[in-house]
């Protein structure tokens, strides 16, 4: 193992004194690498050749700190189901620090699970194997989506026994991040009335993720226009695919734009906006359907940091006007979020241009067909492609009652030939389809699974014929027929993540 196979170049450590907490991984008994992401190691400009070895896991377990790194816990708050913790942080989790990646990116790495942290609270700092490898499925799957994500690097077993509701293996995971910065780290310094702080950490936001506002008059506001309008493609993402992240809280949402944090999470099954998988979110505060509403909250709560910043002079006039300016942007959110989510839902409609009210109309009209039909969400978009290469029967098949589907199949076959209506037109709209609407997704009978083989009997067989077919997730191949299909639906109906 070389001691050069991380680059690093710790900026947090460097630029942000007083952020974090210096702090070393626990030592485990018995590293044993379970998950190492080469594809990843290559963007980094890591030599997977030197990572993969038997050594490495030495390092992924966090048994050995590699050079150049500088661990350390960051300090961050946060909002959790609506209660504000004025003390999270990295409670199991340390930043080795940052790598330069090949297209002159910013990287995180991170190691999860490590140990405890002046941060832990009642935490026993650890991870598990299940949980650590379902967030290399999701963040895969996620990525091979085009959704913008954390990735894992690696996962390394631990040889140790955590202490769950049962007895479990443990493990660390390496997280690869364009930077940890939360929504919750910049409350963490509010709450401790460090105005000084939060400039810090916003122009090392700046720096880091909008460089062209650097130095700009109006930058705190932009900022958060910028912030607010990423979170808006990414909840738009979410939405097309069906992804709920479970536990929206403000500590779990990251001024990259990255969905971080993978917790309770899951992917629809049969549609139903109000689904629900976590089963500490009571309320359904987190369901599918309020992820917008909850995001737009969220960055309300970042804008509620930002406004010493934005109104820059201690004037009653200034902070009026700053209050004015960020509930401006805040507003703006829900029509940037209806922008993207339309783009997505077209492209998946198989229409390009055309009218934004009729074409949103189109879009609310099928989903709520897949609702009322009970129809799995991402087999119903699946299926549309083969309708538009005339091919019905497979859509059709999909709902109880096939009859309701004909008014709006005839509206949208309308809708489609006025964007070119020959049997080439249907072809190519088709495939088209096919490059957005996925056939694969980490079915959750499937995740478990192979969490269950993993955790439970040592097998990684299942893991990884999983998330090989997760990453080519628009290939319906022979090999990928046994990861289309929903479970049963009286086994989804109870399904819990967490
Ligand atoms: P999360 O719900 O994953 O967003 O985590 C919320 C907070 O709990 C963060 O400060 C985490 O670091 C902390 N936390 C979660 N699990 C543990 C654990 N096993 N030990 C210590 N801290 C933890
Ligand atoms: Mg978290
Ligand atoms: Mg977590």
């Amino acid at each position: 193992m070389s001691a050069s196979a991380f680059q690093f170049d710790n900026s947090y450590a460097r630029d942000l004194p007083g952020f974090s907490v210096p702090w070393q991984p626990a030592s485990v008994p018995a590293p044993n690498l379970l998950f190492f992401n080469r594809e990843l190691a290559l963007e980094l400009g890591l030599d997977p050749d030197l990572l993969d070895g038997p050594d490495c896991a030495a390092i992924f377990a966090g048994n050995r700190v590699p050079e150049g790194a500088e661990p350390l816990a960051q300090a961050y708050a946060g909002h959790q189901f609506g209660g504000f913790s004025p003390q999270l942080g990295d409670g199991r989790a340390l930043l080795l620090g940052e790598v330069i990646d090949r297209r002159g990116a910013r990287r995180d790495i991170m190691l999860k699970g490590s140990g405890p942290t002046p941060f832990s609270r009642r935490g026993d700092g650890r991870a598990a194997v299940g949980p650590m490898l379902r967030e290399v499925l999701i963040g895969e799957a996620m990525h091979a989506l085009g959704i913008p994500t954390t990735r894992a690097l690696a996962v390394a077993a631990t040889g140790e026994t955590v202490h769950r509701e049962r007895p479990l293996p443990g493990a660390v995971l390496t997280r690869v991040a364009a930077s940890h910065l939360r929504v919750g780290t910049f409350e963490y310094f509010r709450a401790r009335r460090d105005t000084d702080r939060v400039r810090l950490l916003a122009d090392y936001a700046i720096a880091r993720h909008d460089p062209d506002l650097a130095g700009t008059e109006d930058r705190y506001l932009a900022l958060l226009r910028r912030v607010a309008q990423r979170q808006a493609t990414l909840v738009a993402g979410w939405m097309n695919v069906g992804f709920i992240h479970g536990v929206l809280n403000t500590d779990n949402v990251a001024l990259s734009g990255e969905t971080i944090d993978y917790g309770p999470c899951a992917f629809l099954e049969t549609y139903n906006p109000d689904a629900v998988f976590s089963s500490i979110d009571h309320g359904g505060r987190y369901a599918y359907r309020n992820q917008p509403a909850v995001t737009r909250w969220n960055l309300a709560r970042l804008a509620e940091t930002l406004l010493p910043l934005i109104a820059g002079q201690d004037s009653e006039a200034a902070a009026t006007r700053a209050t004015e300016q960020a509930t401006g942007v805040i507003d703006d959110f829900q029509a940037w979020y209806e922008t993207a989510l339309l783009s997505g839902q077209r492209a998946k409609l198989g229409l390009q241009g055309g009218d934004d009210a009729s074409d949103r109309t189109l879009a609310e009209d099928w989903l709520t067909l897949l609702e009322a039909q009970r129809v799995d969400f991402t087999l119903g978009w699946r299926r549309l492609a083969d309708a538009a290469d005339g091919n019905e029967g497979p859509l059709r098949a999909l709902f109880a009652d096939p009859q309701a589907l004909d008014g709006w199949l005839a509206r949208w076959q309308s809708r489609g030939d006025s964007e070119g209506r020959s049997a080439a037109d249907g072809h190519a709209r088709a495939n088209r389809m096919r490059g957005v609407n996925p056939a694969v997704i980490p079915r959750n009978h499937r995740v478990e699974e192979a969490l269950a083989a993993a955790s439970d009997h040592g097998d990684l067989g299942p893991f990884r014929r999983l998330l090989a077919a997760i990453v080519r997730p628009y290939e319906e191949t022979p090999e990928h027929a046994a990861y289309l299909e929903p479970a049963r639906a009286e086994v989804t109906a109870c399904y819990r993540t967490f």
